[in-house]
């Protein structure tokens, strides 16, 4: 029996136009192109280099896994990619848009708009209750009340989680707070959905039902790039990205 009710079945109809958010079924668009891109930190006098020389491709509609040793620079890549960290040098475009030439508020604009993060140590807003949680991404679209009132119903549903809803993150175990982390990633329909070991705390069966559920997002037209140690996580994706010391090596 599955974990979730009814996890992976349809959204509401009407649900994903309510909120603007129509795919274009069978489009294949460039979404991110990374080229030299390259981080470093300064240590002894010198630069400590977390990421090196990388390009990168990434079509909409694409599944990635990103995998290898600790301290390879997954987490780094991840951030930049999700508008966390603009220091960086070398080309971003996302969307079209040069990520690097972009000030604050247009990078957070960006984001707002197309991106939902799964953070690896979850970062709900301690003093928001977890249907509040889940409401914050929805407040950035065109929404009524009424209408985010329903998304995130149908969410805390989906993931079986409406007796928690009035809870605050302190008052829940580490995997319900990661359940919670992913449902704020996909509430909002997002194009891209990063996440870095969106499992990690969660029992095999759920880590399952959240990779089947990102499949279904995916075959539905998301993006997906998740950070992972798990081959079995990765073997839902479509292709995987393989880091050693801050480059992507070439399988
Ligand atoms: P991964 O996700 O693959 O485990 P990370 O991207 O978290 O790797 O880290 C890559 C490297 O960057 C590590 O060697 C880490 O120590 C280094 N690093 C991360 N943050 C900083 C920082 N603020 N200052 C110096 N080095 C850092």
């Amino acid at each position: 029996m599955s974990f979730f009710r009814d996890l992976v079945g349809e959204r509401a109809s009407g649900q994903d136009e309510a909120a603007g958010l129509v795919k274009n079924e069978g489009m294949q668009e460039r979404l991110i192109e990374l080229r030299g891109v390259e981080k470093s930190y300064p240590q002894g006098g010198g630069q400590v280099y977390v990421l090196r020389r990388v390009d990168l491709a990434i079509d909409e509609g694409d599944f990635v896994s990103v995998m290898g040793p600790s301290g390879a620079g997954k987490s780094t890549l991840l951030h930049i990619l999700g508008l966390h960290d603009s220091e960086f040098t070398g080309e971003f475009h996302l969307l079209g848009e040069p990520v690097h030439k972009l000030g604050r508020k247009q990078r957070h604009e960006l984001q707002k708009r197309a991106i939902g993060f799964v953070f690896q140590s979850y970062h709900l807003l301690d003093e928001l209750t977890v249907a509040e949680n889940l409401e914050l991404p929805l407040s950035y679209r065109n929404l009524k009340k009424s209408e985010r009132e329903a998304i995130v119903a149908d969410t805390l549903d989906r993931f079986q989680i409406v007796g928690k809803k009035d809870l605050y993150p302190r008052q829940l175990s580490g995997g319900q707070q990661q359940l919670v982390a992913v449902a704020r990633a996909i509430v909002a329909s997002p194009k891209l959905i990063l996440a870095d070991e969106p499992t990690g705390n969660l029992h095999t069966e759920q880590g399952a039902e959240i990779m089947q559920l990102f499949q279904k997002l995916n075959s539905e037209g998301t993006t997906i790039i998740q950070v992972t140690h798990s081959e079995t996580n990765a073997g839902y994706g479509r292709r995987i990205i393989r880091m050693r010391d801050g480059w992507i090596a070439n399988d």
